[in-house]
């Protein structure tokens, strides 16, 4: 067996290239390269999509959580609430805006925000004036508990849907579920563009409004400024790309959610710990499918030998990170997060793995336990 990279995009571009080239030379001779057509009409499919009003594209993922809390009116004084086990940007975009960065505890099944210590700690801290549940790995966090912890509260509630585009929580799509959802078409994402690109979905008319404006450093009026916003512009080239991979992705996701099935048959019975959605999670996308052992390192090794890509999310949790050392945390202060942060492993899943690829993933795991 040849190498098995954790993600490998040729495969996929190989089968959608003629098409791709064609929207790309498309806007290339229509030489409109920011926002415009290519870009509304992303904004409308990728709404419709997560059941939301409006979207509204920017330039990342990342970009699009800090316009989402800047639209939110969060700055000093504020505190925001999110867990600390995620990529970096979450928490970034909270230290950008000036609030304050308070971490809770994740669920040790669904890798998210536990919402249940959640309504002690806002009654204990009532600056926090928003929560960034984050849809880890392409599973939605418990939307429906979280709501009931932020009930009777002026809470902003963010959903961080970077790693779970078409995602479900009993029904409803993420970017649907809170005031506002941040997703990412970072290329790894499950859809990527040709480079950065993001877009916040809302209900709401006034805080897309206010986004519009943000992204385009807070005019509405082009050279009159009400308030002072980023530049962070969605390119109509990367919108053209998203619109052709856009078509497939129900076929990917339906891909990588066969994958998830046959790791469960294949790695059931082995000392690893294998996600399992929780009940609420009624469509995951499996941005990744992350196991936990605590020979984890050995684990890497071993498949790493053998050609395997795996990788660690995350490695240190972000209570732990060094340019957050101002926010007072110490090790031990949230367990669970810091546990997986040694166990966890992710294997490949993407929609392109053969299923003879997958079997020797699961057997090499399987291999690993009974070197032991
Ligand atoms: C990828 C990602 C982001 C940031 O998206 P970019 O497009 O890379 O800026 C934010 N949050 C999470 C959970 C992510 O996985």
């Amino acid at each position: 067996m040849g190498p098995v990279p954790l993600l490998n995009l040729l495969p996929q571009y190989g089968k959608i290239r003629d098409e791709v080239l064609a929207a790309i030379i498309r806007v290339a001779d229509s030489q409109q390269f920011i926002l415009g057509q290519e870009v509304k009409l992303l904004e409308a499919e990728i709404a419709a999509y997560s059941q939301a009003a409006f979207g509204i594209g920017c330039a990342s993922g990342s970009d699009a959580l800090l316009l989402a809390l800047m639209a939110a009116g969060i700055g000093p004084g504020n505190e925001v609430l999110t867990s600390p086990y995620s990529f970096f940007a979450t928490v970034s975009a909270i230290h950008r805006t000036g609030a304050t960065t308070v971490f809770a505890d994740i669920d040790p099944v669904s890798f998210n925000l536990d919402p249940q210590p959640l309504a002690a700690i806002l009654d204990s801290r009532p600056k926090v004036r928003a929560i960034i549940p984050i849809h880890l790995f392409g599973g939605c966090a418990d939307m429906g508990a979280i709501r009931a912890a932020c009930a009777g509260r002026e809470i902003f509630l963010l959903e961080d849907a970077a790693q779970a585009i078409g995602a479900e929580y009993e029904g409803s799509r993420a970017g649907s579920m809170g005031h506002a959802g941040c997703f990412s078409f970072f290329p790894s994402k499950n859809l990527g563009a040709f480079g950065d690109a993001g877009m916040i979905t809302t209900q709401d008319p006034d805080l897309a409004a206010r986004l519009s404006t943000l992204r385009v450093h807070g005019s509405r009026d082009k050279y009159f400024h009400e308030t002072v916003g980023l530049n962070s512009r969605l390119d109509a080239l990367q919108a053209a790309v998203l619109r052709v991979k856009f078509r497939y992705l129900d076929e990917w996701t339906a891909a990588r959610q066969r994958n998830a099935a046959r790791y469960r048959e294949l790695l059931a019975g082995l000392p690893v710990t294998v996600p399992a959605p929780r009940p609420w999670q009624n469509r995951h996308i499996y941005n990744q499918f992350v196991i936990a052992t605590d020979r984890r390192d050995q684990l890497k090794a071993w498949l790493g030998a053998r050609g395997i890509g795996t990788e660690i999310y995350y490695p240190l949790p972000l209570h732990l990170q060094q340019c957050f050392a101002y926010l007072g945390y110490r090790p031990g202060d949230f367990p669970v997060s810091e546990r997986l942060a040694r166990e966890s492993l992710a294997i490949p899943v993407h929609g392109e793995l053969s299923s003879e690829e997958l079997e020797w993933v699961a057997d090499s795991i399987g291999a690993f336990f009974e070197s032991l």
